[in-house]
This record gives C-alpha cells, structure tokens and sequence, in this order.
C-alpha cells in the first residue's frame, strides 16, 4: 500500500512538474513557469520572461547583448532587463572578449596586391596610390618607377592599374576625391586625414566615421585618437577604446599595441600579454619589447614568451623579399615618392 502511494505520488509529482514546466494556458493570459523562465529556459527554448515555447507561430528574438536568453516580445524583454542586467553584461564582455583576442589571420594592410607578399606595416615601407587606393610595397614602387619606368624613359603611372602617376599634390587630392565621391573608405579615410592636418577637426571626425562605417580599419584607429583628445568630438575614453578593439579586431597592430599597454597601465597584465601577443604575432617589433619586459616581471611564461618570438620572427621573415631588400638601398632619387 505504502509503495503504491509513493508511486502515485512520484506519478502525480512529474506531472505537476511537466505541467510547471511547459507552462498553462489560463483565461487566455500564460501563466509565467518560474522554472521555465529562471532556469532551463535556455535549452527548454523559452522566452525568458513569461515562458512561451517557441512554436509555428510564436518566434523567440535573441536579447541583443547575450546569448543566454530569448524572448516573445519587446515587453517582455524590459520586464525582464533588471533580473537579467548583471548576468547579460558580464556575458556580453565574455562575447566581446571572444572576439577582441582572436588572432587576425593578416594584418589590416593586407598583401602587397603586385607581389602578394604580406605588407610591412612600418609606414617607410610602402605607399599608397591615389588612382586606385592600392597599397603598394616599396620593393614593387622601385621596381616600376625606378627601374622599368625611369630606365625605360616612361611615362610615371601607377604600378598596379597604369594610370598616369599624379603631378602635382592638388592631382593627388582630385583623385582622392573622386574615390572618396564613390564611396571608397580608403579614399574618405584620407580626406579625414587631410582635414586633421589642416585643423579641421569636425570635418576629419566625420569623413572618420563614415570610412570607419564603411569598415575602413584605419579609421577606426585614427577616430579613437579623435575621441581620446577630443577633437572634433567630445572627449570620451570609453569610445576612443573602442574604436581601438575595432582597429585592432581587423588587424592594426598599432592599435593593438596600444591596447596592451593601456591593460599594463591598468596593471591587467594577462589581458596585456594577449594583446602583445597577438600584435607580435603580426610582426609587430614594439611588442616584443613589451613581452620581454612581461617575461622579465615574470607575467609571460617562458614558453608562451618563445612561441611569440617565433611568431614575430614568421611574420617578419614572411615580409621580406629580395626586391624588397634591395628597394632598401635605393634612395628615391627627388624625395618626391
Ligand atoms: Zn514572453
Ligand atoms: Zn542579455
Ligand atoms: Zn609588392
Ligand atoms: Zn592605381
């Protein structure tokens, strides 16, 4: 008898649970599953607020920050927000740190589009063409206008699509606006550029942005100095370091250096470390200093400090070519190039 009505009880127990958990339908209002909603509703496919299940015609929404949590409608979403508020930012941090320190598979220049070497990111060792917005690297720059052209007794034209080589800085400027009018980021990176030297802060902040909207890493970078002196744009640390992740999500090892020191600063060194990493990783030289000094402090473990030396070696062996090499030696006979 006693066995019998534990297992009635037992039976009747999973029932009030299956009934708790999928929620009940009352006077057309649901009534909301605490279970559902707190805690399984992830897996269960919930909406985190009132407990509907996903069906044909019910579609939960993702909360814009997290990945923990879905919702049936906006309302729900704010009831929800004071419940959910600590577990949704500490969960988005985690998201965008996923992102933030994932190692770029180049830097943000790329390779050099005639020789296919990846580009040095040092500025002395490539130029840009105002024709085309092509990056070209010295090595290929000298090969053409030096050897083939000069030699040649040719007209200047641009190493990549041939077109005659601007002659004046105001031809340079009339090609940069023509790309920039058709929406090249590149192009509107360097009219903001143009502004920021002419003292133009308002108009750098805005050719800034748009290129950085257009995806144009280094105008991220650059619009982070922007808000980090407040220029053109009210001052805002918060933002200027974002643009920076951005910069340095796409490659900017730079921006990416700076990001480390600014963690050293902040004495979160394991953050530092991956960021000097991850730079030193792209080649770049500076990091390496740092990482040596993290080493020497004991922050960087022996082996991780030898697989990033190793790393950057790569990187800088894989930038080097013979044409590269001997454009080293070659002084640009008038100083125009
Ligand atoms: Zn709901
Ligand atoms: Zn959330
Ligand atoms: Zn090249
Ligand atoms: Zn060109």
């Amino acid at each position: 008898m006693g066995m019998l009505i534990a297992i009635l009880l037992g039976f009747f127990g999973v029932l009030l649970m299956r009934r708790s958990l999928l929620w009940r339908q009352g006077g057309g209002d649901y009534v909301i599953d605490k279970m559902c909603a707190d805690n399984i509703q992830a897996a269960a496919n919930c909406c985190a607020s009132c407990g509907t299940a996903e069906v044909d015609d019910v579609k939960l929404k993702k909360c814009d920050q997290c990945d923990l949590v879905r919702y049936c409608s906006v309302t729900c979403q704010q009831e929800h927000q004071p419940q959910h508020e600590v577990m949704c930012k500490k969960r988005a941090a985690e998201l965008r740190d996923e992102i933030l320190f994932r190692q770029p598979e180049s830097t943000h220049l790329g390779d050099c589009p005639i020789c296919l070497l990846p580009l040095s990111p040092s500025t002395k060792d490539y130029l840009f063409e105002t024709c085309c917005s092509k990056i070209i690297c010295r090595g290929c720059d000298i090969a053409n206008k030096l050897l083939r052209e000069r030699e040649g007794q040719l007209r200047e034209t641009c190493p990549f699509c041939r077109h005659p080589q601007p002659k004046t800085p105001e031809e340079q400027d009339k090609n940069i606006m023509k790309r920039a009018a058709a929406n090249d980021s590149f192009a509107i990176r360097q009219m903001g550029m143009k502004c920021y030297r002419e003292g133009d802060y308002e108009g750098s902040f805005k050719y800034l942005s748009k290129a950085a909207e257009l995806g144009d890493v280094g105008a991220h970078h650059f619009l982070g100095a922007l808000y980090l002196e407040g220029k053109g744009v009210k001052k805002d640390y918060g933002k200027a370091f974002y643009c920076y992740e951005q910069a340095a999500i796409g490659g900017h090892p730079r921006a990416r250096y700076n990001l480390g020191l600014d963690e050293g600063i902040n004495e979160r060194y394991d953050r530092a470390v991956k960021h000097f990493i991850i730079a030193a990783t792209l080649g770049n030289d500076d990091s390496i200093q740092r990482l040596k000094h993290c080493y020497t402090i004991g922050k960087v473990s022996k082996t991780d400090f030898a697989a990033a030396l190793r790393a950057h070696q790569a990187a800088v062996d894989a930038m080097k070519s013979p044409q590269r090499e001997a454009a080293k030696e070659v002084n640009y006979p008038d100083g125009k190039w």
